[in-house]
């Protein structure tokens, strides 16, 4: 059916990270891997491999149109599937000194000691949106109401009322954490645990932004216009970077993806790019040929019905299906022939049906007189 696809590759199983993963999973999850599998570390040829899919996927999943484009099925790598580096030739996907680095040497040890930011980067939010079928076969421009965390505009995402600071909180004087000393037979135990006054922060706020009590983001119904490419398919995630939750403090938002729903059609279903209906066509124009006029998407087709058509025969009308997301062309339109019998015949009607079946050999009033089930077995078997 139609021009096949690459497959494209599953970067996420690459990297071993869920599709919402955050970028800071998948610089996690790269600097594991690349540790791992690095060819300095790892003389083994297959590592060597796998060291280029895992930089092949971090290239894709850090950039946020490439990891678009994968969410919407595609392969930005892929050789002509939307450009990019690493195309033909396949040289291999570039990924910066500094993450091949910091993969090694990262920050992840010290990190995490001292005191907790204020600003934290907010979380993802995920949005359903219903579309027709025709909505999602030819793109459309959908208005969608988001409602999320975003920042403060009175204190920029501070926190602090007009004209004042963050002082240092002094149960802990800014380390964020306290320490306690405990004696114990092993001798003296020191430990230490976050600052409850400061919430680990090592700052407290004296005079809280009104409008958002110090939380740097308040709550609000935005309204966005969705660009929804030709040919999504329900199920498919369209991510929009930064729009989703902006983090406390007014860190950076996460993404917000629209799932797409597609509507059930009264007239066609699809699978895939093809769409399939069903048309009901008398027995005699079966029997006989006609032309039928098919409504399509976005037209009107004409098909023949060549004489002596049977009951479930399928009519493909090329093209006529839905757009390809990637790549050119669309899918088919499959028409499925029902044929009808009639099933209240006039007298005169009925009389020419008989003459009919008589100038064919078929014996109507001896079927009808042995109308039981067995006999009906026995003249399928007889061929009748
Ligand atoms: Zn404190
Ligand atoms: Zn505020």
């Amino acid at each position: 059916m139609g021009t096949p696809n690459a497959v494209a590759r599953d970067y996420y199983g690459i990297l071993g990270v869920s599709r919402d993963a955050t970028d800071d999973d998948i610089k996690r999850a790269y600097r594991k891997l690349a540790r791992q599998y690095h060819p300095d570390v790892n003389p083994d040829p297959e590592a060597h491999e796998k060291f280029k899919d895992i930089n092949a996927a971090y290239e894709v999943l850090s950039d946020d149109q490439k990891r678009q484009m994968v969410d919407l099925g595609g392969d930005p790598l892929a050789p002509g599937g939307g450009g990019g580096p690493g195309g033909p030739g396949g040289a291999g996907p570039f990924v910066g000194f500094q993450d091949i680095m910091d993969a090694f040497f990262g920050q992840a040890a010290g990190a995490t000691r001292g005191p907790r930011p204020r600003t934290r980067p907010g979380a993802d939010a995920i949005l359903r949106l219903e579309l027709d079928l025709q909505e999602t076969a030819f793109g459309v421009e959908a208005p969608i109401t988001v409602d999320t965390a975003v920042i403060c505009t009175t204190c920029s995402g501070a926190g602090t009322a007009a004209g004042t600071h963050l002082a240092t909180c002094e149960t802990c004087q800014g380390r964020g954490e306290v320490q306690s000393v405990q004696r114990t037979f092993l001798g003296q135990v020191v430990s230490s645990r976050p600052c409850t006054v400061c919430q680990g922060h090592g700052t407290v706020i004296p005079s809280p932004c009104p409008t958002c009590a110090g939380e740097g983001r308040v709550r609000t119904r935005r309204s966005l216009t969705v660009k929804i490419p030709a040919g999504v398919e329900d199920g498919m995630r369209i991510r929009l970077a930064q729009q989703g939750e902006v983090g406390p403090g007014g860190g950076t938002a996460g993404d917000l993806y629209v799932e797409i729903h597609e509507r059930p059609h009264d007239v066609y279903s699809r699978r895939g790019d093809d769409l399939h209906c069903r048309v009901t066509v008398p027995m005699t124009s079966a029997a006989l040929g006609t032309r039928l006029t098919i409504k399509t998407l976005d037209s009107e087709e004409q098909i023949d019905v060549k004489s002596g058509t049977q009951p479930g025969a399928t009519m493909r009308i090329r093209g006529k299906g839905v757009p390809r997301l990637r790549g050119q062309g669309r899918g088919d339109l499959f028409v499925h022939l029902d044929v009808r019998t009639p099933t209240k015949l006039t007298a005169d009607q009925e009389r020419m049906l008989r003459e009919f079946a008589k100038t064919r050999g078929e014996d109507v009033a001896e079927l009808s007189k042995q109308g039981g089930f067995f006999s009906r077995m026995r003249d399928a078997f007889n061929g009748h």
